[in-house]
């Protein structure tokens, strides 16, 4: 985007310079990580234990320390952690699985995948995340085409943790697992509950733009249950445990490379740090633009790691053109529900429709955010805003 010329003379008649400005800027934080990453690669190669060698066991350990969970097991990418999780939860053909429509293609993807139905069901106005009451109603629609309603998938989206203990009474009521996919939210807490500890099954991805990313694609399953996470290990290895002479069940192959676990123990170390910096510049996104737009807050107790930092503006994609002309890169997440888009739409959404989900799709604006946005930047940021 910076190098368009169109951009650029836009920028240029506005009489200012356009300077490079990274909407998450993966290269601050390697400068910051020094050379441990290239240390922690050679060393994997050193050793040639490239596929679940002891790095893999150690990023588990420590995630699981990290976020005060009984078991992480690391996979290939946070959609796969969906599919394992669904799988070992016994969930497919003839069961329905409840998932936002405002959200990221993998969560509903995955549920097809799994042989189920994804259900569609609108989100909170406050927080984007799944709505508790939208579910209970989406449950009865289920009923009626003869599904049996097996699952939630509850989506902590841009970071902010779902309505954990709404979203359990419900999921109790009526018999159903539920799953958080903490893609986006990882490091984040409800209350003295870190993201990890919630629901069922937790899923997560370190897909290299996510808060804590990898060089690559990754993801993990955490859970609390350990018949769960027998499930998850013998299924993310076709399906036969370590050493096991014969193949218990048709899994498949989803492993975090070794290297990926090498750097993401370096990155885990600087995560604490990186997560303050995030909430610093979330609070300062607040205060200078609170008045001009409708700026994200967390609910009671909550804690994010500020995935996305999303305001909404009526004229959502003039601003965007206004920015982009200085140089200032935004992102639309998302632009259309699921349940609109030619991939799903043939399956079944809560009675009634999404109107919060419409409605952010209209007006949600994501700007730059990560640990090493500067000031500078950032008050550019802000007063373009204000211009625009
Ligand atoms: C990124 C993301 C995923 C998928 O993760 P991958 O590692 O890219 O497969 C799933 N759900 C949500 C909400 C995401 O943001």
């Amino acid at each position: 985007m910076r190098d368009d010329p169109a951009t650029k003379a836009d920028a240029l008649a506005a009489g200012r310079r356009p300077a490079a400005m990274a909407f998450v800027d993966l290269q601050a934080q390697r400068r910051r990580l020094g050379t441990g990453v290239e240390r922690a690669i050679a060393r994997v190669l050193d050793r040639g234990s490239f596929i679940m060698g002891p790095e893999v066991v150690e990023l588990e350990r420590r995630l699981a320390a990290f976020c005060g969970a009984r078991h992480v097991l690391a996979c290939a990418n946070g959609t796969d952690a969906l599919i394992l999780s669904l799988l070992a939860g016994g969930i497919g053909r003839g069961d329905a699985v409840f998932v936002p429509t405002f959200t990221f293609a993998a969560t509903a993807e995955a549920v097809v995948l799994a042989g189920a139905t994804p259900v569609f069901v609108d989100v909170l106005e406050s927080s984007a995340t799944i709505d508790p009451a939208s579910l209970d109603t989406a449950v009865g629609r289920a009923r009626t085409l003869h599904l049996r309603a097996a699952a939630v998938i509850a989506v902590d989206l841009f970071g902010h943790p779902a309505d954990y203990p709404a979203l359990e009474a419900v999921a109790r009521k009526h018999g159903m697992m539920l799953i958080a996919d903490a893609a986006q939210s990882f490091g984040s807490a409800l209350g003295s509950r870190p993201v990890g500890t919630m629901g069922d099954i937790v899923t997560t991805s370190f897909y290299p733009a996510k808060p804590l990313g990898c060089y690559g694609d990754g993801g993990a399953v955490i859970t609390d249950d350990d018949g769960l996470a027998d499930r998850v290990r013998i299924m993310r290895l076709h399906g036969r445990a370590a050493h096991a002479p014969e193949h218990s069940c048709v899994g498949l192959n989803s492993r975090l490379d070794t290297i990926q676990a090498a750097i993401l123990i370096e990155k885990l170390a600087i995560f604490p740090d990186e997560i303050a910096a995030r909430q610093r510049i979330a609070d300062r996104y607040a205060a200078g633009l609170h008045d001009i737009a409708r700026v994200p807050t967390l609910a009671p107790g909550a804690r994010s790691v500020w995935a996305q930092y999303t305001i909404r503006l009526r004229d959502r994609d003039l601003a965007a053109a206004r920015l982009a002309a200085l140089g200032i890169p935004t992102a639309v997440y998302y632009a259309r529900p699921l349940h609109r888009q030619a991939a799903f739409h043939l399956f079944p959404t809560v009675p009634g429709g999404s109107p919060v989900s419409d409605h952010l799709c209209e007006t949600v604006l994501s700007l730059p955010m990560h640990a090493y946005l500067s000031v500078e930047d950032q008050d550019r940021i802000i007063a373009a805003l204000r211009s625009a």
